[in-house]
């Protein structure tokens, strides 16, 4: 088998001298789509901050295409091949849908025409600048940014938040066709419903350790009450 796309080994980094995480392992393979889980907490965001190299690692490895991002400067961090969805879906403000998009672009198979495919609604919205967009399209748009350059993998962190449940779908629904395009994803939510049905494996953190990874069909009742708190 070959090695997974991104690997994440005994983990430890935090914010100054506050450590956060304390040993997180978590593979993503190729084309694979791996749930980030946890309660509020527990070092979700971190790990991805970290994985992003937006933290600094204090111990452990993380290895992206088989190489050691630490041999990796942060300013050449963009060519990780990581397209970051954050928390707060960022966008410029004062650009329009298309600005922000091409904003992003780096060469490959994802243009605006593409991403305009996957959302209409940003099509629609092309010349409007992204201050005018709902939270939804908001979404969409720092999503659309995300695969303008052209990732091998998707990094989704609570993408649905805030939305309605209409919006929310739509989500999910481009989530679901980008998983069936062969991309690899992790995808940190709330909706553990959502997240057991498009996941093939789900990694649970706690307290800034991985402490449970398994396909999710076998996230019984048990594992979600006692480490998910549901
Ligand atoms: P949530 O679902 O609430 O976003 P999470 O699992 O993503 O939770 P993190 O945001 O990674 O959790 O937080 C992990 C730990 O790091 C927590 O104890 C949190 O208080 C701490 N932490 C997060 N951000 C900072 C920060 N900027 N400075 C200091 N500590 C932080």
């Amino acid at each position: 088998m070959s090695a997974p796309f991104l690997k994440v080994a005994g983990l430890t980094a935090g914010y100054g001298a506050s450590q956060a995480l304390f040993g997180v392992d978590l593979d993503v393979g190729t084309g694979e789509v791996v749930a980030l889980m946890g309660r509020n907490g527990m070092g979700k965001t971190t790990t991805i901050k970290t994985v992003c190299k937006l933290l600094p690692i204090t111990g452990g490895s993380i290895m992206i295409d088989g190489r050691d991002t630490k041999r990796i400067p942060v300013h050449k961090a963009a060519r990780l091949g990581i397209g970051l969805v954050p928390e707060g879906r960022r966008c410029f403000p004062n650009l329009s849908v298309e600005e922000n998009l091409v904003a992003a672009a780096r060469s490959g198979e994802w243009t605006f025409d593409e991403v305009a495919k996957l959302f209409p609604r940003l099509a629609e919205r092309r010349t409007q600048s992204a201050s005018t967009l709902s939270g939804g399209e908001q979404q969409m748009l720092a999503i659309g940014r995300a695969l303008m350059t052209n990732p091998k993998l998707l990094i989704l962190d609570e993408a649905t938040e805030g939305l309605a449940p209409v919006v929310r779908q739509e989500i999910w629904a481009a989530i679901y066709a980008l998983k069936d395009s062969g991309l690899s994803i992790l995808v940190v939510d709330k909706t553990i419903r959502e997240l057991k049905a498009v996941a093939d494996r789900c990694v649970i953190l706690e307290r800034g350790q991985s402490v449970w990874t398994d396909k999710p069909e076998n996230l019984s009742d048990e594992v979600c009450a006692r480490y998910l708190g549901v």
